[in-house]
């Protein structure tokens, strides 16, 4: 589905990604692990064409996407759940959830959309009405993977969104992450929290310094002792 070949990043300075191959079939959840620093967002935004110098290859469902502008990534079906959330804090949840069916809006199946979003976090469906910056980062987490979740994705890409919250809304998340693939959209999943990514993903990389430096099967990457020293803390 995605085939990233050869894919070299940079801001203007030292490449930030270098000849990155990455692969994510239909159906798969693929996560991405590697410390700070380590490219992953960069990864992310590459794919979502939001990095002016990319180099190599990017191809989703034989589209290439490198070079195409941003605004028009989300219409081939890739849902972007950004790093820290960004939700619009003084729109209500529906809005805020609308805003990610922006590119579609006169579709007939919203409301189904929305129901399923509201099915999957039904914390959200009790707090429709309530701005979003005065939502918990948890909530607004389940905002924004709504929001991607409204443009009917064929591949989400996932950017840390465990990051800062209590375990008991990451695992809330995790299984909600778990439920989305069982639906058929396919997952690129960044994170720190190797623990929580290895356990919901079928396979996984590992990103040192914009290099892949590993990648195989969540068991074995689960299993294998630089991993388990470095990202599990075992
Ligand atoms: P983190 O988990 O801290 O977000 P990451 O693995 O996602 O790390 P990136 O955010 O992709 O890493 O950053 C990789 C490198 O690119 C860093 O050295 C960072 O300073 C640099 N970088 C990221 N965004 C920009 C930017 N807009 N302009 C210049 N340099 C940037």
């Amino acid at each position: 589905m995605l085939e990233i070949r050869g894919l070299s990043a940079s801001y203007g300075g030292p490449n930030v990604l270098e000849d990155v191959a990455l692969d994510v079939a239909r159906g798969e959840t693929v996560a991405v692990l590697g410390a700070n620093t380590a490219g992953k967002t960069t990864l992310l935004r590459s794919i979502s064409g939001l990095v002016a110098k990319a180099r190599g290859s990017i191809v989703f469902e034989g589209e290439s996407l490198l070079g195409r502008l941003a605004h028009t990534i989300p219409a081939l079906g890739i849902g972007h759940v950004p790093e820290g959330r960004h939700v619009f804090p003084r729109m209500s949840t529906t809005d805020n959830l609308m805003m990610g069916a922006y590119g579609d809006r006169r579709s007939r199946d919203l409301a189904a959309r929305m129901d399923r979003v509201f099915a999957l976090f039904p914390r959200l469906a009790e707090r429709r009405t309530q701005m979003a910056g005065s939502m918990s980062g948890g909530e607004q987490q389940m905002v924004s993977i709504g929001r991607a979740l409204m443009g009917n994705p064929k591949l989400m890409l996932l950017d840390e969104p465990s990051h800062g919250l209590a375990p008991i809304v990451v695992e809330e998340l995790h299984a909600a992450i778990g439920a989305i693939n069982k639906q058929g959209v396919s997952v690129l999943l960044v994170e720190q929290n190797a623990v929580l990514a290895l356990s919901v993903a079928h396979r996984g990389y590992v990103l040192e310094a914009g290099h892949v430096v590993l990648s195989g099967s969540a068991q074995d990457l689960q299993a294998d002792p630089g991993v388990r020293r470095a990202y599990l803390g075992v």
